[in-house]
This record gives structure tokens, sequence and C-alpha cells, in this order.
């Protein structure tokens, strides 16, 4: 058996956490990070509802809330990690 062939731990920044985004979400975590008062803003309205559902992120009408983390909460995380990273 190789000894050689072990876990090895990532150097660069854990950016593989984060869920994936579409292209879309991607471009708007690009925007983001030249505004951080947007991206405060949107970390501070987008939360877990305590039901596992964004709290500002309607699906329309009655219908109820997008499952959370939204796409506007991921996108805002990543804007701030690498706004992070850039300092
Ligand atoms: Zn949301």
């Amino acid at each position: 058996m190789p000894a050689s062939a072990g876990s090895r731990a990532p150097a660069a920044a854990p950016r593989r956490a984060q869920p994936a985004l579409d292209p879309l979400g991607d471009l708007l975590a690009v925007t983001l990070e030249a505004h951080p008062e947007a991206v405060t803003d949107i970390l501070a309205k987008h939360v877990d509802d305590g039901r596992g559902d964004c709290r500002a992120c309607t699906i329309g009408g009655q219908r109820g809330h997008h499952t959370w983390p939204c796409t506007l909460h991921v996108a805002a995380a990543r804007a701030l990690a690498r706004q992070a990273g850039a300092q």
C-alpha cells in the first residue's frame, strides 16, 4: 500500500466550501464585489427563516419562498470572500 497517497490540505483559499453558482449568480458575485454596502444589506436580509427558506426571496404571490441559501445570498457571500481575499 503506497504511503504517499494521503489526503492533502488545500493551500489556496477554501472556495470549494461554497455552493456552486450558475453563470448569472457568478456575474452577480463579481458585480457585488465593487459594492460592499450592497453585500452587507443582502447578507442581512437574505437569511434562513428557520424553515430552510430565504426570508426575502418570494416565489410569487402566496406560494412561499425560495430555499435558503438563495442565489443572492450565495453570490453576496462569495463577493464578501473575494473582498476579504483582495485586501
Ligand atoms: Zn434570498
